[in-house]
């Protein structure tokens, strides 16, 4: 029987996004300035072409200007740089997000450390990286971000709870990793070389599963009324052959268990655009002198 509370990520995503939009109108109406975020897209990846259109929509619905470049797969290096360059110095532009993965001419960490880190909505240029770890004011990832949004709105106060992060991604398990511990939780960060992992995820009163490995957390590995946030995404193919999403929590199994729990899709993904543009609105916002 289920027992967990299942956390819907769509519609605390949507009340972000109403928040984010109702912020847009006060920087408009206050200093007169539209958010701009830029999105580039280099190639023709089916996926990141739907992520860009996405991000693009949420963008425009809540007042902001969108930018899109769509570059070609035989786009340059020198070329990009220097579309970077551009968007850093445009006034219009307070947010640049350049949809990874890139193609294997370009080398994405030179394009990352070419964005203006108070134009760097996605956080990972190194100076956000750092003043993430050294708990400054900077600009948060965006998928560990909606997933920290999505376990506060279990439990408000995260204050010292065990918290286990499975994966140490630059983009996902390493930042999540950071926000925890400015939350004051006591956290562990597992990952493919982690001995009896099932073990270590048993201590977590909360479990963020970002390993990208299809429904691999397992009901025995969840302590009872833990908290369990899924970050991973895999297409399968079901029973009857079509093939569903599922994440790195086996979903059923891990509900009778757990407090509170997290759906793929509809729990982390819509989060993570929200946050985008919520990071995007704080940079405008820095940018006119505002202030969040
Ligand atoms: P990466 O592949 O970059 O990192 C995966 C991490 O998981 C690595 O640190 C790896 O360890 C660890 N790992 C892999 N297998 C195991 C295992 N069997 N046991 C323990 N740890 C393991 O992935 P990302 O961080 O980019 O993404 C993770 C998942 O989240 C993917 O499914 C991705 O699609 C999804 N995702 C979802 C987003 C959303 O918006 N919902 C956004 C971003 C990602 P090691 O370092 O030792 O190799």
């Amino acid at each position: 029987m289920q027992k967990a509370a299942i956390i819907d990520g769509k519609a605390i995503a949507a009340g972000l996004r109403r928040e984010v939009a109702a912020g847009v109108e006060r920087l408009k109406a206050a200093r007169g300035v539209a958010p701009g975020l830029a999105v580039v897209l280099v190639g023709e990846d089916p996926a990141s072409q739907v992520y860009v259109r996405t991000k693009a929509q949420a963008t425009r619905e809540a007042g902001m200007l969108s930018f899109e470049h769509r570059l070609p797969a035989s786009t340059g290096e020198a070329e990009l740089l220097a579309l970077i360059g551009r968007l850093n110095a445009s006034a219009e532009v307070h947010g640049i997000l350049v949809q990874l993965p890139l193609p294997k001419q370009i080398d994405a960490t030179r394009v990352i450390e070419a964005i203006d880190p108070a134009k760097d909505v996605d956080g990972f240029h190194p100076v956000n990286v750092g003043r993430l770890a050294t708990g400054a004011r900077g600009i948060a990832p965006c998928t560990p971000a909606g997933c920290l949004v999505l376990a506060k709105s279990v439990r408000p106060s995260l204050e010292g709870m065990e918290a286990v992060v499975i994966g140490r991604s630059n983009i996902v398990g390493k930042p999540m990793a950071q926000l925890l511990l400015a939350e004051s939780c006591t956290v562990t960060v597992a990952h493919s070389k982690t001995r009896d992992l099932p073990a270590v995820v048993r201590r977590a009163d909360l479990v963020v599963a970002a390993a990208g490995r299809a429904e691999m957390v397992k009901a025995t590995w969840i302590k009872p009324g833990a908290i369990v946030i899924d970050v991973g995404i895999q297409r399968v193919a079901g029973p009857d052959g079509r093939s569903r999403l599922v994440g790195d929590v086996a979903f059923a199994e891990v509900a009778e268990v757990a407090g509170a729990l997290t759906p793929v899709p509809g729990g982390v993904g819509p989060m993570t655009v929200a946050c985008l543009i919520r990071n995007t609105l704080a940079a405008a916002q820095s940018a006119a002198g505002a202030g969040a």
